[in-house]
This record gives structure tokens, sequence and C-alpha cells, in this order.
């Protein structure tokens, strides 16, 4: 049955383990793309253009806004990171499902401009999960480490505008956590993909062919 791709935006506070969630879930289901976002940041070492990110200067960045190109974008850490409208509609007309792992912003312009949006939001079980996840990746400074608490207490309180949260739950107290993330992201994909509204022409040919004399 062919119908168009959906569409999901994964978010949560910096530290929760998004990227890795979605990135592990497109790893296991090839059913499931990961949009490239642009991105004006220089790229991170083994970083290739193309495929982790399109890096673009502050210039064609611009450009690409003021041309409506953008499906969403954000300002996050003073760089600018937006998903092309081409990507989505390309991808959705090929009914291929897509992920958006984007910023809590961009998630909120994508649910707010498009009902038909699923937003997953990935939630840290506890303050101490955060903190030691932030320090763990080596980058942060204790005036950086505030900075970054103090956002996700200010993005986790946009968490009820999301369709369904994931607990990324303590690695050293749930050793299959990563896992069980990725099988409940999954988990929403097919409920959404079993919704009756997609099935509807098949009900129909169904019914005609069981009332045929
Ligand atoms: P990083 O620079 O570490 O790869 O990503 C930083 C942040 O930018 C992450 O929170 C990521 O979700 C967000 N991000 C990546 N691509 C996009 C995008 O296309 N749009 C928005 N709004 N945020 C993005």
């Amino acid at each position: 049955m062919e119908r168009r791709g959906l569409l999901f935006v994964i978010s949560g506070p910096a530290g929760a383990g998004k990227s890795m969630i979605a990135k592990k879930l497109v790893e296991k289901y090839p059913d499931v793309g990961l949009s490239v976002s642009c991105t004006t940041r220089a790229p991170r070492p083994g970083e290739i253009d193309g495929v982790h990110y399109h890096f673009v200067s502050e210039e064609r960045f611009e450009e690409l806004v003021q041309r409506g190109e953008f499906y969403e974008w954000a300002y996050v850490h003073q760089n600018r990171y937006g998903t092309l409208r081409r990507t989505v509609q390309e991808q959705l007309a090929q009914g291929h499902d897509l992920i958006l792992e984007i910023d809590v912003q961009g998630c909120l312009q994508a649910m707010e401009q498009d009902s038909e949006v699923t937003g997953i939001f990935v939630c840290p079980p506890s303050r101490e999960n955060i903190e030691k996840r932030l320090r763990g990746r080596g980058t942060e400074g204790e005036d950086a480490l505030k900075i970054r608490l103090h956002n996700a207490a200010r993005e986790v309180e946009q968490a009820y505008r999301y369709d369904y949260i994931i607990v990324h739950e303590d690695w050293d107290a749930v050793p299959d956590a990563l896992d069980r993330a990725i099988e409940q992201a999954y988990a929403i994909i097919t409920a959404m993909r079993l919704k009756t509204k997609h099935s509807m022409r098949f009900l129909n040919a169904l019914s005609q062919s069981l009332k045929r004399e």
C-alpha cells in the first residue's frame, strides 16, 4: 500500500542522548530515515559534508532563509541549524518515514506548522544523570555546565507539547537503557504507521471484495 511518509521530530536536553538514539535507530531499522541538516558550524574531526551535515557559510544560510527554503531553523549555541523543506518533501513524497533530530525550538516550529508531525521528547531520568552525562563528555567547565542545566530546565518545561516522552534511563542502573529507548522510539513509529487513517483505502477495497456476490 503506497502512502506518504510520516514525519517524526525528536528532541530533548543536551546530554539526554537524543542524537545517539536517533542514529542507532536508523542503523537498526533502515525503513526509517534521518534527515541531514544544514549548519553554519565548522565540521568536527571525522564529520563529512553531506553525511553528518551540509556545512554552509553564514551568507549561504541567510540566503536559504530569505528564499524560504527551510522547513524549520534555529540558533543553537551561536550557530544556525536548519532542515531544508526540499529534503522533507522529497522523502515524504517517496513514502519514506523520516526523523528530524533537532533542537526544541525547531521541534516546536515543526509541530506548530504541521499537525501531522509526531513529536518525541527524550528526557534524562534525573538531574544527577544529566549532570553525569554532561561531565562525561569532558568538554564542560562549571559555567558551561550551569548554562546547559539551565537550558535543560527550560526545555523540560516544553515537554508537555510533545506527543510522546521517552525517559533514557541511567546506563549504570539499566544497562540496556539505550536499546530500550530505541525500541520505544520504534514502537512509536510503528503505532503511527498503524493508525486507521493510513488503511482507509485498504479497508474500503477489502470491504468491497467481501460484499461481492
Ligand atoms: P551539534 O552541533 O552537536 O551536532 O548539534 C547541536 C544541536 O543542534 C543539537 O541539539 C541538534 O539537535 C540541533 N540540530 C541539528 N540539526 C538541526 C536542525 O536542522 N534544526 C534545528 N532546529 N536544530 C538542529
